[in-house]
């Protein structure tokens, strides 16, 4: 039996606490860093369905934890725009009859999540915080020291699924995350020295050590979906078992259509590189069409084109590159108003 490493747990009750303390925290990481111990030690935890299997695996073994669920807020509240709490469970998102209704790849992302007694604990928040996953690092430390360990655990071995790349490829593996950029969703973020919004689509980069560009004193806090007029989406996903797993390619599509005609269009990618990807070309091929099937080819074809799959998940790489232009298809055409 994998057992949680010792750590310290503090609960506070408001985003301020909590934003204070991992600011009181990680300023102790970084002296510690200045006298030659690096290291993490200090996360946050929401419904902590990923960070403790991650513990278990020694992934990350922080000394502190930071328990986000009282401070975050968990509702979804609809207004001129959507704001959901990013201590929202998935299963309130994936059963909201508004958010299905308006928002429907998102009500189908979340549902597609891991498994009931996951989604009842799992956060929204915590999945757009998802680590990257590999085949060579999430395992057990037994497994990954026999190996060797690879680039995501110790950054002077190379990358297991790539020896000469300069960088990590462990892949981006959550499904909430191309629901929300195809629908344009922007988030909170509030750290000690005050809160920002960003778009959805700055907050990744193509790197599996570091996939989020937010500092790690940041707390997401809410996500923000605008008014969802007009707008059809979908989303797709790719999986070794029906019954629950991660994505190995997830798409979501959605246009905004007016008088048959798509006025706007958004294709996101999730689980075919380190970063969840728009497919601008997409849109570009799409805007102005009836999605007519020439319109659709062309969007699918982009869609291919930047799906960089590696052999570092389940399935093959040819099988998850073939499943993008074949799902953009099936997603778009879905979309069409008869
Ligand atoms: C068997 C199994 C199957 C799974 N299947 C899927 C799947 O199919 N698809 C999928 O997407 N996920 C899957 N997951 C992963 C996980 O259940 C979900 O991603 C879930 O949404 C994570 O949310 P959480 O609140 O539990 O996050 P936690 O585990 O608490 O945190 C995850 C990470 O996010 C950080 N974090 C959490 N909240 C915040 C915040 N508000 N601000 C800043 N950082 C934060 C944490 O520090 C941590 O690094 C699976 C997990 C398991 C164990």
């Amino acid at each position: 039996m994998l057992r949680l490493p010792r750590f310290q747990l503090h609960t506070p009750a408001t985003v301020r606490d909590a934003a204070l303390l991992l600011q009181e925290h990680r300023a102790a990481e970084q002296d510690a860093a200045k006298t030659g111990t690096p290291g993490i030690t200090v996360m946050l935890v929401a419904g902590g369905t990923d960070l403790f299997p991650n513990m278990k695996r020694r992934q990350f073994t922080p000394t502190t934890l930071i328990a986000l669920g009282t401070a975050l807020p968990r509702n979804i509240t609809f207004g001129t725009a959507v704001t959901i709490g990013a201590g929202a469970t998935l299963t309130l998102v994936a059963n909201d009859p508004r958010i299905a209704e308006g928002y429907r790849a998102l009500a189908e992302a979340a549902v597609s999540i891991s498994t009931p007694q996951l989604r009842n604990m799992g956060t929204i928040g915590g999945n757009l915080c998802l680590d990257t996953r590999c085949n060579w690092y999430d395992q057990s430390l037994f497994w990954r020291l026999a190996e060797g360990m690879c680039m995501k655990t110790d950054p002077s071995v190379v990358c297991r699924v790539a020896p000469s790349s300069p960088r990590c490829l462990a892949v981006a593996s959550a499904d909430t995350v191309p629901a929300l950029l195809a629908l344009g969703a922007s988030v909170r973020i509030v750290n000690a020295d005050g809160e920002r919004v960003v778009a959805l689509a700055d907050l990744y980069r193509e790197d599996g050590i570091s996939p989020m560009v937010m500092g790690r004193d940041d707390i997401v806090t809410e996500i923000l979906l605008p008014r969802a007029d007009g707008w059809r989406s979908t989303y797709l996903k790719l999986r070794d078992r029906g019954s629950f797993d991660f994505p190995i390619v997830g798409l979501a599509a959605a246009v905004r259509l007016e008088g048959g005609i798509v006025r706007d269009a958004r294709v996101a990618m999730t689980a075919v590189g380190s970063r969840p990807m728009l497919v601008g070309a997409a849109a570009t091929a799409l805007v102005g069409s009836k999605l007519e099937d020439d319109a659709i080819a062309a969007a699918a074809d982009a869609a291919h084109k930047i799906a960089r799959p590696m052999d570092n998940t389940s399935g093959t790489i040819a099988q998850r590159k073939k499943t993008v232009p074949v799902f953009a298809t099936r997603a778009l055409q879905s979309l069409r108003v008869n």
